[in-house]
C-alpha cells in the first residue's frame, strides 16, 4: 500500500520487548524498563495477526527487534508463524548477538534469514562502558554464532559515538576483512532519553569516508550508502539518518511491545492496536500508513527526536 506521499510501504519493524540483558547508554535507561502489566503487552498471537495484516497490505519484510527480541520466551515460535505467512519472504532479527551462540541454529530454523549483530566497539572496557553491564568473553561471540549458524546475511551495526568509539573506525570495519559479514555505521540519533553523550557524540558518519580508502557500491535502495575495502568479503554502510535524513524513500511503519502502531520513528504519533480482532487491526494500520508524515523534523543534540519514547521501547 502507497502513502499519502506515494511511498509503497513494504516493511514492518516488530518490537517483541523492551526488555534487555544490557543497558545501552543511548537506549535505555540504567534502571531499565518501566515494567507494564503482562496483559498491556503484545501476546504471540496478536504479533502473527499484526504481521498477517502487514502481509495483506503489501509488506513482504519484517525486522524482529526491541528491546533485546532474544530474551523473548518464545521468540522462536513467533518467528517460526510469522516466516509461514503468504507474502512475507524476508524476516530478520537485530540482536546485540549475546544469545546467538545458543539460540542462532533454531532461528535459522525458525525462517529467520538475516540478522543485524550491534557492537559499537572490540574493546572490552568500552563495551562495559557503553552497555552498562559485563562484556562477554569474546565480544565477536554474536558474529561467530550466526555465521556459524548459516543466517543468508549476518551485519554488524556499530553507533558512531564521538569521543567513545571513532578512534575505532578502522577496527571495526576491518572485520569485513576477515569474515563475510557488512558493516554499518550508524550515527547517533538524540532520543528522548539517550541524554549520556553530549554534543561532541553526534558524528557526521561522513567521517568514516575520511578515515577510510573506500570504493562505492552501486546503491540497492536499502537506507544504507554501501561501500567495499580492497578485497573485503563484506561491504561497509553508512546509515546517516541525522546528517542525511532518508525520509523520501521510507517503506517502513513500526509495531511496538504494548501494542502501538508508530507511522514514523520521530514523532510522538502512536495508534493502539492492543486487543483488537483483524478487521479492526487492518483499519488502523491503513490510519497509520496514511498518516505517515512526509519527513521527521531536523535532528541534532539541541533538536531531539519528537518520539516520546527510549529506543528501546520503540524498536531501532
Ligand atoms: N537489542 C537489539 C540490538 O541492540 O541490536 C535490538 C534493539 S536496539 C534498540 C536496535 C538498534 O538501535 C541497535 O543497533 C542500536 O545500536 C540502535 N540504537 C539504539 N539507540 C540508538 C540511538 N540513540 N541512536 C542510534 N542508534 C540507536
Ligand atoms: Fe539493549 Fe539493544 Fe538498547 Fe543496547 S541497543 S540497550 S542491546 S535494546
Amino acid at each position: 500500500m502507497k502513502d499519502t506521499f506515494g511511498r509503497e510501504i513494504t516493511y514492518i519493524r516488530i518490537s517483541l520487548t523492551d526488555k534487555c540483558n544490557l543497558r545501552c547508554r543511548y537506549c535505555m535507561p540504567e534502571e531499565g524498563v518501566c515494567l507494564k502489566d503482562h496483559s498491556e503487552m503484545m501476546s504471540e498471537d496478536e504479533f502473527v495477526q499484526a504481521a498477517e495484516v502487514a502481509a495483506s497490505l503489501g509488506v513482504h519484510k519484517i525486522r524482529l527487534t526491541g528491546g533485546e527480541p532474544l530474551v523473548k520466551k518464545n521468540v522462536i515460535d513467533i518467528c517460526s508463524r510469522i516466516s509461514k505467512i503468504e507474502g512475507i519472504n524476508d524476516i530478520g532479527i537485530t540482536t546485540n548477538g549475546l544469545l546467538l551462540p545458543e539460540m542462532g541454529k533454531d532461528l535459522v530454523k525458525a525462517g529467520v534469514t538475516r540478522t543485524n549483530i550491534s557492537l559499537d566497539t572490540l574493546k572490552k572496557d568500552k563495551f562495559e562502558y557503553i552497555s552498562r553491564r559485563p562484556a562477554p568473553r569474546d565480544l565477536l561471540c554474536g558474529v561467530k554464532a550466526a555465521l556459524d549458524a548459516g543466517f543468508k546475511k549476518v551485519k554488524v551495526n556499530a553507533v558512531l559515538i564521538g569521543g567513545v568509539n571513532d578512534d575505532e573506525i578502522e577496527d571495526l570495519a576491518a572485520l569485513t576483512l576477515e569474515y563475510p559479514i557488512d558493516v554499518r555505521f550508524i550515527e547517533l540519533m538524540p532520543m528522548y532519553d539517550s541524554g549520556d553523550f553530549g554534543p561532541e557524540a553526534y558524528l557526521d558518519s561522513d567521517i568514516v569516508l575520511k578515515k577510510l580508502k573506500l570504493d562505492p557500491v552501486e546503491d540497492d535502495g536499502t537506507v544504507a550508502k554501501r561501500y567495499r575495502l580492497e578485497g573485503a568479503k563484506g561491504e561497509i554502510g553508512l546509515i546517516s539518518a541525522v546528517s542525511k535524513s532518508f525520509c523520501a524513500t521510507c517503506n517502513r511503519i513500526r509495531l511496538t511491545a504494548d501494542g502501538f502502531l508508530k507511522p514514523c520513528l520521530h514523532s510522538s504519533q502512536e495508534i493502539s492496536i492492543k486487543g483488537m480482532d483483524k478487521e479492526k487491526v487492518r483499519e488502523k494500520m491503513i490510519e497509520c500508513i496514511l498518516a505517515k508524515p512526509p519527513c521527521h523534523p531536523d535532528l541534532s543534540f539541541e533538536h531531539r527526536s519528537g518520539s516520546e519514547r527510549n529506543m528501546n521501547r520503540i524498536g531501532g
